[in-house]
């Protein structure tokens, strides 16, 4: 039995039926900007070496109005695991990291979800290429519902063909799937199906919740999603990166920095978008543009920090436990309005 079943939390699809339900993403990029995860391998190893960190960065979220506790085994698959010679380590890292998940589930009424993601070995039209993938999402599976996940996220995968065999393996698993695509600069999938194609490919074929995550900032991924929201009759999901991306750069791989010289081969993917990262304003404005289409499982990918999900919280109505401490200007030294702030220091406020 999953594990929110189990102790009498409800489960995705009644939640969703309720309302709004958000995931928090973006552990690999938060987790490398702290020092515990490589950029380029992008290899979960931090869920073996550095517990605590995961854990305490489950537990931000959880505070800041996460629904759901994500286990962080993106990229922890065979084909990554070999990249880095830990094949060795694959069973032990998924499980922890969903033991990591549930622990910090329990401190509030969070989910449990696996994750699975891209393969990176996936060729289209490849009958061998798609056994091996499907090997690799099965074994993956296997160990979150030995686990006790409450359901499992397929996500950043920009076939749809492969998200199918994701898909199949979760479904015959028993456990609900939420499938999310990644759309890059072509506004299609590589086989070349709009994202409203493919998701309804997606829900036909059993998905419980289809959508996109990664890849668009906000701005690039909300003109995407009415088309899918149209398109099918199941919730829809979008967590896109928390970066400012734009028409002509429409996703954080393809974002360029004039304002600066210094940056490795000119690229600001992964290592130097800083600049570009979204406010917490322009996460609850998202949140709420993304609500009116009728998106109902929202969240945010890489960039994602816990302030950008307390914003998306708070634009839902809601106050998590880290809304205790969410911004009070009126106190602030200068800036403030009570009276306690002195005349003298208000009046200086022109010149800061
Ligand atoms: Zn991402």
């Amino acid at each position: 039995m999953a594990d929110a079943e189990a102790s009498g939390v409800l489960g995705l699809l009644d939640r969703l039926s309720a309302g709004p339900v958000i995931c928090a993403e973006g552990y690999l990029f938060e987790l490398e900007r702290s020092g515990y995860v490589a950029a380029g391998p992008y290899v979960p190893e931090a869920v073996l070496d550095h517990p605590d960190a995961v854990i305490q960065l489950h537990r931000d979220f959880l505070r800041a109005g996460s629904d759901v506790m994500l286990a962080f085994t993106y990229y922890a698959h065979r084909e990554k695991l070999r990249l880095i010679g830990k094949e060795g380590a694959l069973e032990e890292l998924n499980r922890t990291a969903i033991r990591l998940a549930r622990e910090v589930a329990r401190e509030g009424e969070a989910l449990v979800a696996g994750n699975v993601c891209n393969s990176n070995i996936f060729v289209d039209g490849e009958a061998e290429s798609a056994r091996r993938v499907r090997a690799m999402f099965d074994e993956q599976v296997g160990w979150a519902v030995d686990e006790g996940v409450d359901f499992i996220v397929a996500e950043t995968i920009s076939y749809v063909s492969e998200a199918l065999l994701a898909l199949e393996a979760i479904k015959e698993a028993g456990l609900p799937a939420v499938i999310n695509l990644a759309i890059f600069r072509d506004p299609l999938t590589r086989e070349g199906l709009t994202p409203a194609q493919a998701c309804k490919r997606l829900e036909d074929a059993g998905a419980d919740v289809v959508g996109l995550n990664c890849a668009r900032g906000p701005a690039t991924m909300l003109p995407l999603l009415g088309e899918i929201r149209e398109a099918v009759s199941c919730h829809v999901a979008a967590l896109p990166v928390a970066y400012r991306t734009s028409e002509d750069e429409p996703t954080f791989l393809s974002l360029s920095d004039s304002e600066c010289a210094c940056i490795p081969e000119e690229r600001p993917f992964p290592t130097a978008l800083d600049p570009f990262t979204c406010n917490r304003y322009e996460i609850a404005e998202f949140t709420k543009d993304a609500r009116a289409l009728g998106v109902n499982y929202l969240g945010v990918c890489c960039g994602a920090a816990p302030h950008h999900i307390r914003s998306m919280a708070e634009a839902l109505g809601r106050q998590p436990p880290a809304s205790r401490y969410s911004p009070d200007m009126t106190r602030h030294a200068y800036l403030g309005t009570v009276d306690e702030i002195p005349a003298a220091n208000r009046s200086f406020a022109r010149y800061l």
